[in-house]
This record gives C-alpha cells, structure tokens and sequence, in this order.
C-alpha cells in the first residue's frame, strides 16, 4: 500500500469513491464517541469481516451506512477483499496479518479524520451569506451546543 495520503489521493480521484462522505449524524457521532473509541471500532470491524481469508459474505459485508467505519471503508475501497486487490493488490484468499489490518485501520482513520475537517455538506453551507439574511434557522448550532456537555 502506498502511503496514507497518496492513497487518499488516488482515492479522491474516483468518482465513485470520492461520492462517498459522512453524514452530519456520522459526524456527530465521532464527535460524541471520540476518535480512539472509533479506531477500535475500525479496528474490529476488519479483523472479523475483512480479514478471514474467506470473510463470510464477502463482496457484500459491509453496509452503505450505519457507522462512520462502513462509509470510510467504501469510500477507501477497504469495504470486501475484491476491492481491496483490485486497489491495493491485497490476494483474496489469504487471511490479513495485523500490519495490513492496521494500515487499513490507519488509512480508514486518516479519511475519517478529513471528513470532520471539511465544511458541512448542508443547504446553508452552500448559500450561508443568504440564510444569515433571512435569519434563517438555528436550531442546527443548539443541537451542537448540548451534545458537547455529555461527554463520557
Ligand atoms: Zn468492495
């Protein structure tokens, strides 16, 4: 595997892969959780259903959406072991040691990383100047503000 960031760069230049991002959820949610908590989560997704040499239902084990990890996965071509040889010429067939299990879990890190960083994907991200105008709606901060006060 190349390195973390060339990697995200070929990556983005996928249409198909690039369409992938985080919900606004996905986000809170490693807001809420914290990193740490979502690299073990990363990390045992693919340790069960990646890295068997024949993982059960592969091809088709991880889902569009439902945890930061499975997004991160398509969107990185981390998502079943076709992908994964046809980008990073992993062989199918072959149980992943704990060296590609962390690059993977290091690589679906790094993209997790940079989508917390980008500006949300909302309407009023896109027109922000003409939303203020009207006095548009708030609500989305205040949800914000609240979850900031229970951190476990
Ligand atoms: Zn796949």
């Amino acid at each position: 595997m190349a390195s973390i960031n060339e990697a995200l760069d070929r990556l983005e230049r996928s249409a198909f892969r690039s369409s992938f991002h985080l919900s606004e959820c996905d986000r809170a949610y490693v807001k809420r959780v914290g990193m740490d908590t979502v690299r073990r989560h990363c990390a045992d997704f693919i340790r069960t259903r990646l890295a068997p040499a024949e993982p059960p239902n592969d091809g088709r084990q991880t889902p569009m959406r439902g945890h930061p990890c499975f997004v991160a996965q398509h969107a990185c071509a981390c998502c079943c072991r076709g992908c994964l040889e046809k980008w990073y010429r992993v062989k199918k067939g072959r149980a992943l040691d704990e060296e590609q299990q962390k690059k993977i879990v290091d690589l679906l890190m790094a993209y997790i990383e940079r989508e917390m960083v980008r500006p949300a994907l909302s309407k009023k991200a896109k027109n922000g100047e003409k939303a203020e105008e009207k006095g548009g709606k708030r609500n989305v901060s205040g949800a914000t503000e609240k979850k900031q006060g229970v951190k476990p």
